[in-house]
């Protein structure tokens, strides 16, 4: 192809096209690629003139193809983005940018590497979708010439576009392209398959050929006699769908070749819903089969009328009917929205491929799994669809392995969260299942009812996964707030502080750099402020002087009784906050002026300052338990956060005979943190409880709390 014939063929496809942008495109080219030759001995130019027409031929916008004509320059001469936007426009050179930033990454079969070229490349997609047409014209243009390239390139190029171009060309809805790569990948992935099937198809094509004529003939005779206007021929298979169909269905090729298949496009709605009514008299229509995607759309967009008859000879045929609007769609996908839109590239933002992108792009954002991701990712590139009905015969499309879950976030978000059952073919199932085509599927919907992370698990599409971690970020702030807000209340409480007005905290907020008073507690909830920061704004250091919670209790239970000192009943004693003996540990007493004695063990490190400082203080202290009596410890525990965690402690020491006085819970990020007040009877009881809590799931450790005696 020159440059002549070039411009006749895209003028003959879309005659507003601008032609001097188009040649200065071309020039520009043609100087930067001079004395390139492609593997093929073709000068470069071709290759670009091949993908500009590519993309001529979609109905592209002139901006487009020009950007098709200069798109290897960048990164296969010395021309630069900046050249390009002083000679062309920011538009373009965006264009071209895009291009070859996809181009630079490189597919591999390590999953941290596939996740980071997704996401690079949907990123530079959403920028600008007609980054992907053309690179996916570039694409087609480089495997309908591959074979001049080395075999181990051959392979590569093949399996790339077999794994990442051809999947999303069909997200897209790019159907003409994606065929054509299909059958070329299966041509250079498995060429003995390849070579088999195009002789069985060549084999059979004149017996095929002279069957559709008796078909396509009366048919077009019927729709004339009725005024109709239409375009009516058969359609062939293409082979890498015929492949698959051996191998993952099991269905033998004459099975499959022998559906016949036709095409009939015509003017309008009304005239696809009229030639289907007489399809229906001309020939016996087969149960089952129709479909009415001009009502409810494919996912990708794609609308048509699908039937199948049996034809003459009572041999079954499927047939396709659309108006040229839908055709021109269902071949080009995405591509159609530039159809006669020349200079107004705006995507309509209800646009269900661009939806899916955004979805897409905004869930990874989140990603902390990366082959998570990309097992989603791949789910939604490459499983097969499944179509099941509302109750009222809505038809809703879901990837394969879809649960009711998915089908509940596809017919609205608040259906989703509120989702608590569901009816499939009226048979109440668990949320887990998997859903087939032709389902029937009822959702049953309870107000208090919400996402949880197991949901996560189970649903298949990125829509829902989208829309559930959302709604679980949103209520895991709210919580973090609530608590955040107690921490500060009670801390508050203890101190006899009042708890400030929303002008005070405003101010402390601002502080602490948090933007707001919610920001603030949210941050406390957890566990990224410290409690203490607030604390101290609001409360002078030297008035913080309580005792705690914990440590109150302490000194209200404490009895009087169980120590002799120096031998002798009824003295008056206390025991240390610090170290809280319990009977059968050694204990050692300080006598503190108008306190009496303050019993420590003898281990406690207090204990063993005081010795040194005054050892005059210094008392002897002996156990004199009663039966029946107990002690009060304070234990602190470290605890992986988990629903339940508190009502599983609390039974654990419940079940060793404890009494619990106190428990207190504060999380801090994935772990939370315990506080228990517990009586017992002696150090072996203590024991008991300590080996009862150990075995509990996500405990991490536990130790007497040192108090806050000091
Ligand atoms: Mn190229």
């Amino acid at each position: 192809m020159n440059l002549a014939e070039f411009i006749i063929g895209i003028e003959a496809l879309n005659a507003n096209v601008n032609i001097p942008l188009i040649r200065k495109a071309y020039e520009f080219s043609e100087r930067a690629h001079d004395g390139q030759m492609r593997s093929s001995g073709e000068p470069y130019i071709d290759h670009c003139l091949q993908v500009a027409f590519i993309l001529a031929e979609q109905h592209m916008d002139s901006t487009t193809i020009a950007a098709g004509l200069i798109h290897d320059v960048v990164e296969d001469t010395d021309a630069t983005i900046e050249d390009l936007e002083k000679e062309f426009s920011a538009e373009i050179a965006e264009l071209v940018d895009g291009v070859t930033k996809i181009g630079a990454v490189y597919f591999s079969s390590r999953e941290e590497q596939q996740v980071e070229y997704f996401r690079k490349m949907l990123l530079t997609m959403s920028k600008d979708i007609r980054v992907i047409l053309i690179k996916l014209a570039d694409r087609l243009h480089n495997m309908r010439t591959l074979e001049h390239l080395p075999l181990h390139k051959q392979k590569y190029i093949a399996q790339e576009t077999r794994d990442v171009y051809s999947p999303l060309a069909h997200r897209f809805g790019i159907n003409k392209v994606k065929t054509e790569l299909e059958d070329l990948c299966l041509k250079y992935l498995e060429p003995e398959v390849f070579v088999r099937l195009a002789q069985r198809v060549k084999d059979r094509k004149e017996e095929r050929d002279s069957y559709i004529k008796e078909v396509v003939k009366p048919l077009r005779e019927a729709l004339i006699k009725n005024d109709i206007k239409a375009e009516v021929y058969g359609r062939a298979k293409h082979l890498d769908s015929i492949n698959r169909k051996i191998k993952y269905r099991k269905v033998p090729f004459e099975e499959i070749y022998d559906l016949f298949a036709i095409r009939v496009i015509v003017n309008s709605e009304r005239d696809c819903y009229h030639c289907m009514g007489i399809l229906h008299t001309m020939w016996k229509p087969i149960g089952n089969r129709f479909h009415d995607y001009i009502a409810n759309p494919k996912p990708n967009g794609y609308r048509s009328l699908h039937t199948a008859v049996f034809g003459p000879h009572k041999k079954m045929i499927e047939i396709q009917i659309r108006t040229s609007a839908m055709h021109h769609i269902a071949e080009n996908g995405i591509a159609a929205h530039w159809l006669y839109k020349e200079g107004k590239q705006e995507m309509s933002r209800d646009d269900r491929q661009m939806i899916w992108l955004r979805d897409v792009l905004e869930w990874q954002k989140d990603m902390t799994n990366p082959s998570e991701f990309l097992e989603y990712l791949k789910i939604d590139l490459y499983s097969e669809d499944i179509f099941v009905y509302t109750p009222n015969g809505k038809l809703i499309h879901l990837p394969k392995g879809a649960t009711p879950i998915d089908f509940a976030f596809q017919i609205h978000t608040e259906v989703g969260i509120h989702c608590s059952g569901a009816r499939v073919n009226n048979k109440l199932v668990p949320l887990s299942t998997e859903l087939a085509t032709s389902d029937e599927v009822e959702i049953l919907t309870n107000k208090n009812q919400t996402p949880s992370h197991d949901w996560l698990k189970i649903v298949k599409t990125s829509q829902a996964k989208t829309r559930i971690k959302k709604w679980l970020k949103q209520a895991g702030q709210e919580q973090s707030l609530r608590l955040g807000r107690q921490i500060i209340e009670r801390k508050l409480k203890d101190l006899r502080v009042d708890f400030p007005n929303d002008e005070t905290l405003q101010e402390i907020a601002e502080k602490l750099n948090k933007k707001s008073i919610e920001a603030l507690f949210a941050g406390i909830g957890n566990g990224s402020m410290a409690q203490q920061k607030i604390i101290d704004l609001i409360v002078p250091k030297d008035e913080q002087t309580e005792s705690g919670f914990v440590s109150k209790i302490i000194d209200r239970i404490r009895g009087s009784k169980g120590i002799q000192v120096q031998g002798m009943n009824n003295m008056m004693f206390r025991f240390a906050g610090c170290c809280q003996p319990i009977p059968g540990e050694d204990i050692v007493g300080f006598i503190t002026r108008g306190r009496g004695v303050t019993v420590h063990r003898l281990s406690c490190p207090s204990a063993l300052e005081l010795s040194s400082q005054s050892p005059e203080r210094k008392i002897e202290v002996s156990w004199d338990t009663q039966k029946g009596q107990s002690f009060v410890v304070e234990l602190e525990l470290i605890v992986e956060e988990r629903k339940n965690m508190l009502r599983d402690i609390t039974q654990a020491i419940a079940d060793v005979d404890t009494n619990v006085r106190a428990a207190e819970m504060s999380v801090k990020d994935t772990t939370a943190v315990g506080k228990f007040v517990i009586e017992v009877s002696s150090l072996s009881h203590l024991t008991r409880v300590f080996d009862k809590i150990k075995k509990i799931k996500g405990v991490i450790s536990i130790f007497r709390s040192k108090g806050a005696g000091g």
